[in-house]
């Protein structure tokens, strides 16, 4: 059996799903899995397609990370061998294509050094993201390779959505806002048209909310703004990240402390976020099942934020036709999207609170609703399947 293979690789995990060949739209993964805990105790665990974990396998510590990295990969390809699967190709989830990568890339030796060269721009992701390409190469040189960009979807913004108030000379450099989730983005805009009509066209915001979470302003289903910015720590309030912070909070911390940018990165992407200020948990579920009052005011902040940044996405759009949620919290949390919605009732929003209560329903909206509201749930590696698919034919 012929198979696409689909790799998310990240600094301490490696998220993989396997899709055969030919891939249908809407076609679901025979196999999911991740390298879970390199650099601690890591584990390979594959889950088949009806979610029961059918492979189970701690990994031996290595002389360094490096060695784990390469480890966990090796130890999924044996396991791809293992199951007589055939490899037709590889894709990649990438998370920067700076400025000029807006379409997906297949990876030769020439093009890797140019992502490379981006790694400056997402120094916490992006090498871990291309280190799998170089051992595939190295392995498995015969089969193609394929990078899809987290920024590349939001290629279509318009050049004032990603300028920085900065000097010109510094925008030049590549410092502005490139917008993130875009595999995310792209698999719901190809979505939209089934689950709210001809209002696809027009002016729509979806809340793609995970432990990362952004939101995409849409006009005629292509992006027109994101809120996250130059780097992935823009915008909504996250699980560890703090989304929105005024610059001037770090200033005060590298004079008052003595903080420089290694404190400040565990600041703004590990300890903030629905963790630093509830004190309790990064997941939304734990905090949704405490009493504490702080995850309850963790909870509010995170919707609040959620629906200030939507009004500044409506103003993208150039107006509301509809909302959709989606990722682990959107697509699961009724309580964070009435949370959120309920911030939006001057702009025509009614939400139908046993639609959504209902899991599985696509429409939340009332009919009297002057915005479609949508649960979509998202699917990143099916998109970069299908990209995967097209480029190598
Ligand atoms: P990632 O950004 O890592 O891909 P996910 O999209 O998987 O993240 O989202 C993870 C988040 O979704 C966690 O905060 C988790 O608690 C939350 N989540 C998952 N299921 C539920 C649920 N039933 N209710 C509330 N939150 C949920």
């Amino acid at each position: 059996m012929s198979s696409l293979l689909i790799v998310n690789a990240g600094s301490s995990s490696l998220k993989f799903a396997v899709y055969n060949l030919p891939l249908a739209e809407g076609a679901q993964a025979v196999f999911r899995g991740q390298v879970d805990g390199i650099g601690a105790d890591a584990r390979f665990f594959v889950k088949d397609a009806s979610g029961d974990r059918c492979h189970d396998q701690e990994l031996p510590k290595g002389p360094d990370l490096e060695a784990e990295h390469q480890a966990g990969l090796d130890a999924l390809l044996d396991w791809l061998d293992a199951q007589k699967l055939t490899l037709a190709a590889v894709g990649h989830r990438v998370v920067h294509g700076g400025a000029n990568f807006a379409a997906p890339l297949r990876i030769d030796a020439s093009n890797i050094e140019e992502l490379e060269k981006l790694v400056p721009l997402a120094p916490l992701h992006q090498p871990h993201n291309l280190r799998p390409m170089r051992t595939l190469m190295r392995r498995l040189p015969d089969v193609p390779q394929v990078a899809c960009f987290d920024t590349a979807f939001h290629r279509t913004q318009p050049a004032i959505a990603e300028t920085f108030a900065i000097p010109r000379a510094i925008t030049a450099e590549g410092v502005k806002r490139y917008g993130f989730h875009g595999s995310s983005y792209e698999y719901i805009a190809r979505q939209l048209p089934g689950v709210i009509g001809p209002r696809a066209d027009g002016a729509v915001v979806v809340a793609h909310l995970g432990n990362g979470a952004s939101m995409c302003a849409l006009r005629e289903r292509k992006a027109v703004g994101s809120s996250m910015g130059f780097t992935a720590v823009d915008g909504l309030m996250m699980g560890t990240r703090t989304g929105l912070l005024d610059p001037g909070v770090m200033l005060y911390l590298m004079d008052t402390r003595g903080w420089g940018s290694k404190e400040l990165t565990n600041l703004i992407y590990k300890q903030s976020g629905l963790l630093g200020v509830s004190g309790i948990s990064q997941d939304m579920r734990t905090l949704q099942e405490s009493d504490a009052p702080e995850a309850k005011e963790a909870i509010e902040l995170f919707c609040y934020r959620a629906a200030r940044e939507l009004g500044s996405l409506a103003v993208a759009a150039g107006g509301l036709d509809a909302i959709v949620f989606t990722g682990g919290i959107g697509e699961n949390s009724p309580a964070v999207r009435a949370g959120i919605l309920a911030h939006l009732g001057f702009f025509g929003v009614s939400m139908d609170a046993e639609a959504n209560n209902t899991r599985g329903r696509l429409r939340i909206d009332k009919s009297d609703s002057r915005v479609a509201l949508a649960v979509i749930p998202t699917d990143e590696e099916w998109m970069i399947a299908h990209h995967a698919q097209r480029l190598l034919g």
